[in-house]
């Protein structure tokens, strides 16, 4: 059993500070939704965690199963269990995908033997053409190729927890279903064998959801948490709107910068979506 704790995290960039205390724990198997308007701070929670260059905390902890990850590299945190579906995956021209995964087995002392095999078999899970595994990593791949590129990359490495932000961004309503319910299924039976995985599922939809089964939605807005319950919080936020959890000076702005605007600034975001 796994646990993530984030407590009291705050977080600047550029000289400004985008999370002002965010607490959340993830333990294995349980999928938290994170949902807000854009702007307010949900990537930059994603990248704090992961440890993206460029973001300094100013205060608060997270942990992985008590081990402190802040004072961790990136590459140690990915072998502690955590991973990350970045909203805008990088391209790598020269590596390809197979590679790396290999590489990552071997640093974390797994048989990098064994990488084929399950790439082979969740790219036939979430309907990912198998020619891409041996091309460079994410190079002239969609929007929505990445995504999948990214569920595959997790099926492989099977974290321990894993945050998603926006895994959901340039999907077809096909790949969509495949992506939400191989992490679902990561969920409830664990990868290879191992626990039940643990989600931060950052969305601005709630269709993600249908497959992909939150036990708690947070409502984040002006890097924190404002409100945290039921599923029945994302239905609340397709009806109303950010606007009902915003003080009432605020509501106009939320409506002029609307729920569904990540898609279209996707730059990598599928047209047909
Ligand atoms: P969200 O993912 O919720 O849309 P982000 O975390 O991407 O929001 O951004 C939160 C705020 O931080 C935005 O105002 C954004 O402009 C700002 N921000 C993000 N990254 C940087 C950066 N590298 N330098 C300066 N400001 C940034
Ligand atoms: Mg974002």
């Amino acid at each position: 059993m796994s646990e993530l704790v984030i407590d009291d995290l705050h977080a600047e960039v550029g000289g400004a500070e985008i999370l002002h205390g965010v607490s959340l724990t993830v333990r294995s198997g349980e999928v938290h939704a994170v949902m807000g308007p854009n702007g307010s701070g949900k990537s930059t929670l994603s990248n704090v965690l992961m440890g993206k260059p460029g973001y300094e905390v100013t205060g608060g902890s997270v942990t992985l199963d008590g081990r402190d990850l802040l004072s961790l590299p990136t590459w140690r945190r990915a072998q502690a269990g955590l991973f990350l579906a970045m909203q805008y995956p990088t391209e790598v021209p020269g590596v390809r995908l197979d590679e790396v995964l290999e590489e990552a087995f071997a640093a974390a002392g797994r048989d990098r033997g064994l990488v084929g095999a399950r790439l082979g078999a969740e790219a036939d899970r979430i309907g990912f053409d198998r020619t891409f595994l041996e091309r460079p990593l994410n190079v002239d791949l969609s929007g929505g190729e990445k995504k999948r590129n990214d569920t595959l990359q997790l099926g492989v490495l099977a974290p321990r927890i894993a945050i998603l932000d926006e895994l959901d961004s340039g999907l077809d309503v096909d790949a969509l279903r495949a992506v939400s319910r191989r992490v679902e299924a990561a969920t409830k039976e664990g990868i290879d064998g191992g626990e039940p995985l643990g989600v931060l599922a950052i969305t601005h939809y709630s269709r993600l959801l249908e497959e992909l089964h939150p036990d708690v939605v947070h409502i984040f807005a002006r890097g924190r948490i404002l409100e945290s319950g039921g599923p029945d919080l994302a239905e609340r936020l397709e009806a109303e709107g950010y606007a009902a959890w915003l003080a009432d000076d605020d509501a106009e702005a939320a409506t002029d910068d609307p729920v569904g605007r990540a898609v279209v600034d996707d730059p990598f975001a599928d047209p047909l979506v």
